[in-house]
């Protein structure tokens, strides 16, 4: 009876105990960053002379305060996932590193997850706001995709984001948790084995969204890199283009028709771990927030595409397309300790 009375009383505990509180604080996190090593080249360093990543001195005060600031307004669940890092580098590029620990022969013995985030992104002092940080994250995106798969299609002379935020003009943070919480995307991929464990993945990603008999290829590698097309297609009788066959600006109206048809992004058409990544990400954008603050932080984020005739705009942050949401319904639970968070 005692016991079963204690048994109460912990339960009543812990559902009206303080709240939560992230696994580490944001000098943990500043302490993280530094500067990634010039000769790392992350591509290379896949096979047997495999190295982990490792910092040069050199990181700046203001550099550790523009990733204490994502940090800051990062929902709990991505909060967690930056204190499980190792180190967040500042590098010229952005990427994610997860050393697989049931490897032990391979990637050394200290295995580790590392992220890098592009260093141009946070080259002005923090105190000055600047509103075009997470378009310029975003334009990056989705013209790499389109030079890509086609290199004379000059993507920056007819795409190009725009966003607004609740308090101020500074997007920076915003732009900051974009690149994490992309490559944080990769790392869960891998690290959780999104695509066998997380049951909704196959009705909402792979069922509603690709052609599974194009996968394997995809499902052989291990490392994404923008420069490569496993091949993967998109569903049989889905009316999209797959982004390989976007040529140019003529296909302006394919480029929107992939944000009508329940993907993320462009880049989220391209593969089916890009089309996690990026809905995992524009969760976490949706949420993003100070801890002091009710609304969210981001009021909206635009795609504009300039073909010849009248521009397209995309809404990409309230894209409320049934799949995407349903795509979003999905990866909620990763982002979100309680639909009441977020
Ligand atoms: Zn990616």
């Amino acid at each position: 009876m005692i016991q079963v009375l204690l048994t109460a009383i912990g339960a009543f505990f812990l559902v009206l105990g303080p709240a939560r509180s992230a696994t580490c604080t944001g000098n943990d996190i500043r302490l993280k960053v530094c500067l990634l090593e010039p000769a790392y080249n992350k591509e290379s360093k896949l096979g047997d002379d495999y190295r982990s990543p490792t910092c040069q001195s050199g990181v700046t005060p203001d550099q550790r305060t523009h990733v204490e600031n994502a940090f800051n307004i990062a929902p709990d669940k991505i909060k967690d996932e930056l204190c499980r890092l190792k180190k967040i580098f500042i590098a010229d590029r952005s990427f994610g590193l997860w050393e697989n620990p049931a490897s032990p022969s391979f990637m050394g013995t200290g295995k580790a997850s590392y992220v890098a985030i592009d260093g141009n992104v946070i080259s002005h002092s923090p105190s000055s706001p600047k509103p075009t940080a997470l378009p310029e994250v975003e334009d990056s995106l989705i013209q790499s995709v389109l030079l890509k798969f086609d290199p004379t299609s000059a993507p920056s002379t007819w795409t190009g984001h725009s966003a607004t935020v609740s308090s101020g003009t500074d997007t920076t943070p915003l732009a900051v948790l974009s690149q994490l919480t992309h490559e944080l995307g990769h790392i869960k991929w891998y690290r959780d084995n999104i695509d066998s464990s997380l049951a909704c993945f196959d009705t909402d990603f792979i069922d509603r969204s690709w052609h599974r008999g194009t996968l394997r290829n995809f499902y052989d590698r291990r490392w994404t890199a923008l420069s490569e097309d496993p091949g993967a297609d998109h569903r049989p009788g889905k009316p999209t283009r797959h982004p390989r066959d976007i040529q140019g600006k003529a296909d302006a109206v394919h480029l929107r028709n992939l944000y009508n048809q329940g993907f993320a992004s462009a880049l989220a058409a391209v593969t089916p771990d890009e089309d996690f990544v990026e809905t995992f990400k524009l969760v976490v954008l949706r949420n993003a927030k100070s801890t002091t603050a009710t609304n969210p932080l981001l009021n909206s984020l635009t795609l504009e595409i300039k073909p010849n005739g009248s521009p397209l705009t995309v809404d990409v942050l309230n894209n409320s397309m049934q799949e995407l949401a349903d795509k979003a319904s999905c990866v909620r639970p990763l982002v979100c300790l309680s639909p009441s968070t977020c």
